[in-house]
């Protein structure tokens, strides 16, 4: 095939993507005209022009929210829900659309991609289920003088920052319960992944969002956009998912208002491999924990801590299925690992190899950068890394898995909580009161038990430490977006 045949078979500009920005219940371009260019960080082509908003464009959204609470706060819990089950069904009807899209604006692989479309839809249907169980209390005073009802109520207008590592999911993931506890919200994706943000946009406007209630700003000056909302005195609650730097930024921010805060921040998951565990089963879990999405996560496994007895095995076979994983752009068939997100993100990838290796890593593969076109950046195993080495203390966003061996479980306990972060541990054993133990003694807000995976919509996300505040997703996520009232009415007896 010729380099214009595979362009024409799979078409990588996107001209069924909006261009403009949903505010108000209009698609509307910047109020001064900019635009900026989305790229395929695998080809750097240009995938699309869109709209590059600002402080104008900004007031008009928070504004627009502002004016749609009360209606949205009114609207019936069960037709909140319906728009909510609408926009799931539409979600999953356009799976291979939507996963080209995210594809092409942030690299991943078509099946990953395929795989984010289904996790957010799910976020979908799980708040459209929750929207119609929102309850409250009703107790009386202890000395049986008055009535006490607590009842929830929508925060009010709120602010979603999502990423671009998980661009659907991580929308759908705050969009949802925001929308089902009767919350408006303005919303700003990832300068580097916009298109998939805007297409979801639209899918919740064909499910019957009414105007103003989901608002979208794409920028590429974040600061500017999220300033003017947090000082707007109109939104009353920032969800935000991404680095622990910008979130700190913002908690600050927030204090000037004293604004309700969720934080999904950075990682720096230990993966603990004791010595009675099942090999097969932890390589496998190694292998989803460190390459789902190019180990461009929060939650990847960033230190691999494995007893020394089976350290040798374990690392020797993590090698063998990270080097015969099939890297390139994530549109073509058969593609495991697509490239990172930039030239910065994969330059902080090869820093922290380099330096690990000056330190006396092994490398027994990858952590060599390839030729050509495109952040790529090979699989990596590194072994008997230092726990001085950077990447220790560094999240790596990337394919770069660092074996350290240990011997005593007390100190890697200890070693595993030396850091100032603490969103997801990883434990491997067969023995249950170790599992148990283990899981108990991480400073963590989630443990995967012999599995790699934990983001499930039904199970609440969050981290303890600076990994943030607050819970995404389970019974618990809708409670982000609501607040408590309390109505005291004396009882009247025998009146
Ligand atoms: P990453 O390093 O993974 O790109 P960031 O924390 O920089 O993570 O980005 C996460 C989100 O925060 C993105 O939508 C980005 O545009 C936004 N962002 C970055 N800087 C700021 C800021 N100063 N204020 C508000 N949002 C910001």
């Amino acid at each position: 095939m010729t380099t214009a045949d595979t362009l024409d078979a799979r078409p990588t500009a996107l001209p069924d993507v909006p261009s403009t920005m949903l505010i108000g219940g209009t698609w509307s371009p910047a109020a001064d005209g900019r635009t900026f260019a989305v790229e395929n960080p695998a080809t750097g082509e240009e995938l699309a022009v869109i709209a590059d908003g600002g402080q104008a464009d900004a007031a008009r959204a928070i504004e627009a929210a502002a004016a749609a609470q009360e209606q949205w706060a009114r609207t019936a819990p069960r037709a909140r829900s319906e728009i909510l089950r609408r926009a799931f069904d539409l979600v999953l009807e356009r799976r291979d659309r939507l996963a080209r899209i995210m594809t092409a604006e942030m690299g991943k692989p078509l099946t990953e991609a395929k795989g984010e479309v289904t996790y957010a839809a799910e976020f979908l249907r799980w708040f459209s289920e929750e929207a119609v169980r929102i309850s409250g209390d009703h107790t009386t005073t202890g000395d049986g003088t008055n009535r006490i009802i607590v009842t929830r109520e929508p925060v009010g207008p709120c602010i979603l920052i999502t990423p671009w590592n998980f661009p659907l999911a991580m929308g759908a993931r705050k969009i949802a319960p925001a929308l089902a506890a009767g919350c408006t919200v303005v919303l700003k994706p990832a300068e580097q992944t916009p298109l998939t943000t805007l297409a979801l946009a639209a899918i919740m406007e064909e499910a019957g969002v009414p105007a103003g209630v989901l608002n979208v700003v794409t920028t590429t000056d974040a600061p500017t956009v999220v300033t003017a909302w947090m000082r707007s005195g109109k939104a009353r609650k920032i969800s935000f998912t991404g680095s622990t730097e910008v979130g700190k930024i913002l908690l600050r921010q927030a204090a000037d208002t004293v604004m309700r805060t969720s934080m999904e921040l950075g990682g720096n998951a230990p993966f603990i491999v004791c010595a009675d565990a099942d090999i097969d089963i932890a390589v496998e879990g190694a292998m989803v924990a460190k390459m789902r999405n190019m180990g461009e996560a929060c939650t990847a496994a960033n230190r691999m801590y494995v007893h020394r007895d089976i350290a040798g095995e374990f690392s020797e076979r993590l090698a063998r299925r990270m080097s015969a994983l099939q890297v390139g752009n994530g549109l073509d068939d058969g593609i495991e690992v697509g490239p990172l997100i930039d030239g910065d993100g994969r330059g902080k990838v090869q820093r922290l190899v380099d330096d690990a290796v000056a330190r006396g890593a092994r490398t027994l593969t990858g952590g060599v950068l390839p030729d050509g076109p495109g952040y790529f950046y090979p699989p990596t195993v590194l072994t008997e890394v230092p726990v001085d080495a950077d990447l220790m203390q560094t999240e790596i966003f990337g394919p770069v898995a660092p074996v350290i061996p240990f011997t005593d479980e007390d100190e890697i306990v200890r070693i595993a909580n030396d850091t100032d972060w603490g969103l997801v541990g990883y434990v491997f054993t067969r023995d249950v009161d170790r599992a148990f133990d283990l899981s108990e003694r991480l400073e963590v807000g989630m443990v995967g038990v012999n599995t790699g995976l934990v983001s499930n919509p039904a199970a609440p996300f969050g981290g303890v430490k600076q990994s943030g505040l607050g819970r995404e997703g389970g019974k618990i996520g809708i409670d982000e977006f609501l607040e408590y009232k309390y109505l005291a009415v004396p009882r009247r007896r025998g009146a």
